[in-house]
């Protein structure tokens, strides 16, 4: 799909730079990331001196953004066709776990957490989500916020959260945890309370990093509240507010996760594409023998029908104004689409140009290897594809929980 002319200048230059950025710093080492999170440090600090980092923030705290979501798309792509792993912590150390507060224009928030984020150094956050008793059950939109298991309770002027999280990304190394509670399941919706907590508050701790499969350039690890308190004003916007906020982020994390897909589909493709070019059989290239063209064939088309969707809605999330709030369910739904399609399109591109480079796709020295365990996780997360499936249904007709 070609988006130039969709594009502005400005997301041009940046898609341009961000891809020269790419092959010269990210290709040549991406084995050499997997084992030394000192090289993916430096990457980091890297893009925060091109200013990568404070593209997120608005400019009264030194920021020089937010930009649109078709920005982060096109960064969070082109990151990831070299590194699933660092695109993701660069997306959430770059404005998606403060975004909310931003649009919620919770001053408190903004003037305790932004800063260390325009500096020069790099600082991380966030989004913690998953309860430990079950990521869908947290994320399933149908259960409207009673499935989470942290509590969080008002005691004076302080909320106190107890619970625990599994999994989430920059655990253990981030300055702020956007941290989904409940204050209350039998207040439905009400109940729902996003709460920014300080990664130096007495009574958080973590767990150790898990080993993976995948995206081992990023750290998860498990999150534990034992009595933290917190501000108050830390909480995102207030009962019912925050609901929505909820299901704005849900949306947008859907959307997010799959530019990730994206890129690492792109890489496979183009892994496979010159492959199969080089490489003989019968005396002529293997990518001219039907069959192989064919499986290449469904690949482009998987690739291009991804990469239309996710820009599509990418375009819809940077225009409310015709298109409703991000909040929607029709919103949930579109960004489900998108996630479902891209993240299954992702995991066949992968497994496709495996079969075609036979044996040395397992070859740590054709790179194919590293994105196919990167590809993985991409139908996993945000409560797997079945969830996806429950927001694409919930925006189509009013769906009962049984
Ligand atoms: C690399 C990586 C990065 C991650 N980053 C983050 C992060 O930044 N923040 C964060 O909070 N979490 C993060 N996670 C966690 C991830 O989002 C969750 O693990 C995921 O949502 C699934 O939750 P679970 O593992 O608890 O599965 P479970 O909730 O136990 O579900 C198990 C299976 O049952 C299915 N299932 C559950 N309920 C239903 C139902 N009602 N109907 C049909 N099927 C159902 C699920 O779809 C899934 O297939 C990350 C995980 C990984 C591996």
């Amino acid at each position: 799909m070609q988006l130039k002319h969709l594009f502005t200048d400005e997301q041009n230059a940046l898609r341009d730079m961000v891809r020269k950025f790419v092959d010269k710093e990210i290709m040549p080492i991406r084995e050499k990331l997997e084992e030394d999170y000192n090289l993916v440090e430096e990457i980091h600090q890297k893009l925060v001196d091109l200013g990568i980092q404070k593209a997120g923030y608005p400019a009264p705290y030194g920021g020089t953004g937010p930009g649109p979501m078709t920005n982060l798309a096109i960064l969070s792509e082109e990151l990831a066709r070299g590194d699933a792993g660092i695109s993701l912590a660069v997306g959430l150390n770059g404005g998606i776990v403060l975004v909310a507060a931003i649009f919620a224009e919770n001053k408190v928030v903004m003037d305790k957490f932004i800063p260390a984020f325009c500096g020069d150094k790099l600082n991380y956050g966030c989004l913690s989500i998953t309860d430990s008793t079950g990521g869908a059950d947290t994320e399933n939109p149908l259960l409207q916020g009673r499935g989470i298991s942290t509590r969080a309770k008002l005691e004076g002027d302080e909320y106190v959260i107890n619970g625990s999280k599994s999994w989430p990304t920059n655990a253990g190394i981030s300055s702020v945890y956007l941290t989904f509670c409940n204050t209350d399941p039998s207040l439905g919706e009400e109940g729902i309370a996003l709460i920014y907590v300080p990664g130096d508050a007495p009574g958080l701790s973590f767990g150790k990093p898990e080993t993976k499969m995948g995206f081992r350039t990023s750290i998860n690890a498990s999150v534990f509240y034992d009595n933290v308190r917190v501000p108050k004003e830390y909480r995102l916007a207030g009962p019912g507010a925050d609901a929505n906020f909820y299901y704005l982020l849900m949306a947008c994390a859907q959307w997010h996760s799959v530019t990730l897909a994206l890129g690492i589909a792109q890489a496979a493709f183009d892994i496979a594409l010159d492959y199969t070019k080089e490489r003989k059989s019968g005396g002529k290239p293997v990518r001219e023998w039907s069959l192989a063209a064919g499986i290449l064939g469904e690949m482009a088309m998987r690739l291009e029908i991804s990469r239309g969707a996710i820009y599509n809605l990418a375009m819809m999330l940077d225009n409310t104004e015709a298109y409703g709030p991000p909040f929607s369910k029709e919103m949930s739904s579109k960004a489900a689409i998108t996630r479902y399609f891209a993240a299954d399109s992702c995991g066949f591109i992968v497994n496709k140009a495996m079969e075609l480079l036979g044996s040395n796709g397992l070859s740590p020295e054709y790179h194919l290897e590293k994105y196919y365990r990167d590809a993985k996780i991409t139908q996993l997360w945000l409560g797997g594809q079945q969830v996806a499936l429950y927001r694409i249904v919930q925006g189509y007709y009013d769906y009962v929980v049984s």
